[in-house]
């Protein structure tokens, strides 16, 4: 059988599968559960989009009792950007992609992003999503945003590189922490490898932006190991 051929067959193939596959677990839209679909054109005009990026720049009010840090990192800042408010449908979707592993709902989100990176004309070199620490991982099986992050790379050709940035600490149950011990907690859970990093231009991934502290942490470990400009961006802005 020639490539052609076989390229039809292969297609056909996995056509049928995927037709299969809805048979059997049918869509439902992430934000409102309705039947048929990924993501309901109702919830999509649901959505509170958001125009502009910000500069995001660390805190010094939260963390006033730390001056060293802040006196290292004084120079810090990173444009940021997000798709919509983290409010409406888009909570339960972004908590959908969190507890189970849906590419086609991580798609629809990387084709948000991918409008962003489009309109701004971003061009990076890379896309980095923020990692999940190695326990984390373990548990859940995959990183969500790093299935956005694969999504959004085949959009815009742009690679994508999983193992560049290292989160070394959890900070996931912070709960009931005074926020200045969270913020330095955040502050010091990330390290970058410089040789995937270097000289680069880098667009960085994440879920949810609320106060930034997780975007800036990254930022400073990727400028640390030697990135040129790192612009974050996320689906939602709470
Ligand atoms: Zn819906």
């Amino acid at each position: 059988m020639d490539d052609c051929y076989s390229r039809i067959f292969g297609n056909a193939i996995k056509g049928i599968l995927s037709a299969s596959l809805d048979l059997l677990f049918p869509q439902r839209c992430a934000g409102c559960g309705q039947l048929g679909t990924i993501w309901c054109l109702k919830c999509d005009r649901e959505l509170i989009r958001i125009e502009n990026s910000v500069y995001l720049y660390p805190d010094i009010s939260l963390y006033k009792s730390h001056k060293r840090h802040i006196f290292k990192s004084n120079n810090l800042s990173c444009l940021a950007r997000s798709y919509a408010r983290y409010a409406g449908p888009l909570v339960p979707a972004v908590l959908q992609l969190k507890y189970r592993q849906n590419r086609r709902l991580a798609a629809v989100m990387a084709g948000w992003l991918a409008q962003i990176v489009d309109y701004e004309k971003w061009r990076a070199d890379v896309i980095i999503p923020v990692p999940l620490s190695q326990e984390r991982l373990r548990r859940r099986g995959y990183n969500q945003i790093g299935l956005i992050a694969s999504a959004l790379a085949a959009e815009v050709q742009i690679p994508v590189e999983l193992k560049a940035l290292e989160r070394i600490r959890d900070t996931g149950s912070q709960v009931g922490l005074d926020p200045e011990i969270r913020w330095i907690n955040v502050w010091r859970a990330f390290r970058a490898e410089s040789d995937p990093v270097r000289g680069k231009a880098i667009l960085l991934l994440d879920d949810v932006m609320t106060t930034g502290a997780t975007l800036l942490a990254c930022c400073k470990a990727l400028k640390e190991a030697g990135a040129g400009q790192v612009i974050g961006l996320t689906v939602a802005q709470a």
